[in-house]
C-alpha cells in the first residue's frame, strides 16, 4: 500500500511527465513517425512494383519492412509513455478517494490543543489520550503517514 511518502514521489514523477503524452512536442514526434513510415512503405510498395528484377522488388520490399517496423516501435513507445503515465494518475486518484473514504480530513497528528493523537496497535481508530478506549492499552503516537497509509479513522467517542 503505498504511504504519503510514496504517493509524494508519485506526484511529483507525474508532474515531471503530466505534459505528455499530449505535449505537441511528442505527438508531434508520432505524427512524423507515422507520416514518414507511411510515406516509405507507400515508397516501398510503388518501388517493388516498378522494380526490373526481383533483387531490386526485394530491396524495395525491405525498405517498407523496415519503415513499418520503425513505425511500430514510435507507436508502443508512445503507448508506452501514455499508460505509465495513466498508471501515475490512477494511482494518485485511487489514494485521494481512499482517504476520503476513510475519513480525512485528518492528516493532522495531534489534537486542537496539541497533545499527541494515539492510537492503539491491532485497532483502526485514533484517539484523544484522554479518551477510555486507549486508558490501559499499549499506545503509540498517531503519525500523518501512518494515518494515510492504514488507513487509521477518528475515533467516534472522543471525536479527535
Ligand atoms: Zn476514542
Amino acid at each position: 500500500m503505498p504511504d504519503a511518502a510514496a504517493l509524494a514521489l508519485d506526484a511529483r514523477a507525474l508532474s515531471a511527465t503530466s505534459r505528455g503524452p499530449w505535449t505537441s512536442e511528442q505527438l508531434s514526434r508520432v505524427i512524423v513517425a507515422n507520416l514518414a513510415g507511411a510515406a516509405a512503405i507507400v515508397g516501398g510498395a510503388y518501388g517493388a512494383s516498378r522494380a526490373s528484377d526481383t533483387q531490386q522488388a526485394l530491396l524495395w520490399f525491405n525498405i517498407g519492412v523496415g519503415a513499418l517496423a520503425l513505425v511500430g516501435i514510435a507507436n508502443a513507445r508512445w503507448l508506452l509513455q501514455s499508460r505509465r503515465i495513466f498508471t501515475l494518475g490512477r494511482n494518485i486518484v485511487l489514494q485521494e478517494v481512499r482517504v476520503v473514504l476513510a475519513g480525512a480530513p485528518t492528516p493532522s497528528s495531534t489534537t486542537a490543543s496539541g497533545s499527541p493523537l494515539l492510537w492503539s496497535p491491532g485497532t483502526h481508530r485514533y484517539h484523544r489520550p484522554d479518551c477510555r478506549f486507549v486508558q490501559a492499552r499499549p499506545t503509540q503516537p498517531v503519525t500523518p503517514a501512518m494515518v494515510a497509509a492504514m488507513p487509521l479513522q477518528a475515533c467516534e467517542v472522543c471525536r479527535p
